[in-house]
């Protein structure tokens, strides 16, 4: 027997309740000792920091603003004395034209990032395209149907597991924010709630800023912290011992 759309509902808020705690748990306590969350790519590890500015991409793009990006001390040296310096910048696929600036600490072996705030974080593209694939979710009658606006350039399973990210990591991040920032105790997990509640058109933006403090906890687009994967569960959890089964008793 299928699910009602209430009890879909309500299973969907469980998962999501369930997930954005369990998050907000693990990546605190994997926070507890770091300036901020490393992302390792073989022995290099990779640091966000926000670039914080009003600029539009375009803006920033044409501006070459990543030039105007200041990291003032190392961050995992703030006294001095390593030989933290610039490090050129790297370039973005999408928007085409995007650099970001960045620096490096040899002593640390860390390499880090000024991401400016109209940009997704470990994502392609802006905040607000995010926004606007999860407004459309939200405002559709289905999923499938939003996808017919949002990606015509690739088949539906395809379109789908391309939204459903976007809106997995976004509403895992509302629910944190509400848990988290007494202002936003209100809300309800959804971007045409937050608008309501804050009274503005964009969201995660905005959040960028308001939420400055929480952003190597919080998992992108908005978040510098990490994406939430799957734990594998290890095979012999739930294999058989050998033996009989049940198991031979003695005596
Ligand atoms: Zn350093």
């Amino acid at each position: 027997m299928g699910c009602t759309p209430l009890q879909q509902q309500t299973a969907f808020f469980i998962f999501f309740t369930t997930a954005a705690r369990a998050w907000c748990i693990a990546t605190n306590l994997c926070h507890k000792e770091d300036v901020s969350y490393f992302e390792s790519y073989g022995k290099e590890k990779i640091v966000q920091l926000r670039y914080a500015t009003n600029l539009a991409v375009d803006q920033y793009i044409d501006q070459k603003a990543w030039e105007d990006a200041k990291l003032t001390h190392c961050p995992l040296h703030p006294k001095g004395g390593c030989r933290f310096a610039r490090h050129g910048t790297y370039a973005r696929k999408f928007p085409d034209g995007v650099k970001i600036a960045r620096w490096y600490c040899p002593d640390g072996s860390v390499t880090f990032s000024l991401l400016p705030d109209c940009l997704c974080s470990r994502m392609p593209g802006t905040l607000i395209e995010v926004e606007e694939v999860i407004n459309q979710m939200e405002s559709a009658p289905s999923q499938e149907a939003a996808a017919e606006n949002i990606r015509l350039d690739i088949n539906l399973p395809g379109a789908l597991r391309w939204m459903r990210r976007r809106l997995f990591l976004t509403r895992i991040t509302l629910m944190m924010l509400i848990d988290l920032v007494a202002s936003l105790g209100d809300c309800q997990p959804t971007v045409s709630s937050f608008r309501s509640v804050l009274g503005i058109e964009l969201v995660l933006p905005r959040l960028r800023t308001l939420a400055s403090s929480y952003l190597d906890i919080l998992p992108p687009p908005l978040g510098f912290g990490p994406h939430p994967r799957t734990k594998k569960v290890k095979k012999n959890h739930f294999q058989h011992k050998t033996g009989t089964d049940p198991p031979y008793k003695k005596g």
